[in-house]
């Protein structure tokens, strides 16, 4: 085995979106020597099984710090997209037709209704649809809907080319990558991270980010805090649809639909507490299935391509979790994005590089801290 470099300015755990775009943001705003340390492959958990939604306001109940961060973000896409065109060459496919939520029930349109209230209250853009113009919109969604939401800001991306942007973008700006090594745990000496231990050998560093998804829990030890980020595995279908039978992302209550370029359609998803098991089953199949049907039955005759799962990282609170440490000098986190970490990532990357360099601790740090969870472990 070849010798590993064995210091960087910062040392990035994990190499997802999050990972890649911290590392992106970092060598942008001129830190030389940054360094990503990955398991696997790049983008290979989570972030290459996502369904590339960008949909805040499709999957919100309340306007709350969360709902503001994810609009944040989503916000920040279309610049964003463009940046990485620039830098890579490679186009991340950010659509703007827009996402469709659709009621088949009375349940379901008291849940259309009371999302269409809160946030027409709020000032947010959404258009409420009845069934047959729906239809019109989207000919081959089925004859059973009864009326339909449509958020033109929610839309969505293709991940797997967004992770292929950063890798690109990040080797133009010079961040160094090691795949196929495990970071084991962080070296902590006097309340200040020294380095990272890894499958290799030891990393000298100053700064440690913390961007392992749903392992992250494995690489934290005493006395970092712990959220607890637990697996929640997601199981996707893909289908060859040409010509494409949807514009719009379309959901139900139930599940959704994502029409790709070049004619794949993605149908989603599972949410299961499996542990580490990323195992497609044929519950999970058929439950994405009937629920792809419900919304159109043109999938009837589609060609099923492939199945696939990934692990969505969930902290025990259920939400992200950003920013510095306060007991442990340099250590960062960027982790716990669960349903919601392609949307996520360019505010992440940004909030990340804007403490880790300027040392800005912005509001959403403070909010979304992991020290919250060292409060829960004290008390
Ligand atoms: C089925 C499904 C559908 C989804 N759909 C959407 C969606 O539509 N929109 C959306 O915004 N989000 C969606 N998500 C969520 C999104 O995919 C995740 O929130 C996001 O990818 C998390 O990115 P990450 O970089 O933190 O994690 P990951 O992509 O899992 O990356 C973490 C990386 O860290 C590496 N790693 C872990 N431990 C170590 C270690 N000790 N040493 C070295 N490397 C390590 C892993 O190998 C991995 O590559 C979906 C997820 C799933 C599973």
């Amino acid at each position: 085995m070849p010798e590993i470099k064995n210091s960087a300015a910062v040392a990035i755990i994990g190499g997802g979106v999050i990972g890649l775009a911290i590392a992106r943001a970092l060598a942008l705003r001129g830190v030389r020597d940054v360094l990503i340390v990955e398991r696997s492959n790049l983008g290979a958990e989570a972030s290459s099984a996502a369904a590339g939604m960008l949909a805040p306001q499709a999957e919100a109940d309340s306007a709350d710090d969360f709902f503001r961060l994810c609009c944040q973000s989503r916000d920040l896409y279309p610049g964003f997209a463009q940046s990485l065109l620039e830098e890579s060459g490679i186009d991340i496919e950010l659509e703007t037709s827009g996402t469709l939520y659709l009621a088949f029930t009375e349940e379901d349109e008291g849940e259309l209704e009371k999302r269409y209230e809160w946030q027409t209250k709020a000032g947010l853009e959404v258009e409420k649809l009845s069934g047959d113009m729906a239809k019109l919109l989207e000919p081959s969604i089925s004859n059973g809907v009864r009326a339909a939401l449509r958020f033109p800001l929610d839309t969505q991306v293709e991940n797997r080319r967004l992770i292929s942007a950063l890798a690109t973008a990040n080797e133009a700006l010079g961040v160094k990558v090691l795949t196929g090594v495990s970071v084991d745990s962080l070296s902590i000496k006097r309340n200040r991270v020294t380095g990272i231990e890894t499958s290799r050998g030891f990393v000298a560093c100053e700064k440690v980010v913390i961007a392992g998804g749903a392992w992250t829990s494995q690489v934290i030890n005493e006395p970092l805090p712990n959220p607890r980020i637990e697996p929640v595995r997601g199981q996707m279908v893909s289908f060859e649809a040409t010509p494409q039978i949807a514009r719009h992302v379309i959901y139900s209550p139930r599940g959704y639909i994502v029409p790709r370029r070049q004619g794949r359609l993605l149908a989603g998803s599972t949410t299961e507490y499996a542990g580490f098991d990323k195992r497609v089953t044929a519950a999970g199949v058929q439950s994405i299935v009937a629920s792809a049907l419900e919304i159109t039955p043109a999938i009837a005759a589609l060609p099923l391509t492939s199945t696939w799962a990934g692990l969505r990282p969930r902290a025990a609170d259920g939400l992200p979790v950003l920013g510095p440490c306060a007991e442990i000098a340099g250590v960062f986190y960027a982790t716990g994005h669960y349903r919601n970490g392609i949307l996520l990532t360019p505010v992440t990357a940004e909030l990340l590089a804007r403490a880790i360099v300027d040392e800005e601790v912005s509001p959403p740090l403070q909010i979304f801290s992991p020290d919250r969870f060292q409060l829960v472990s004290v008390r």
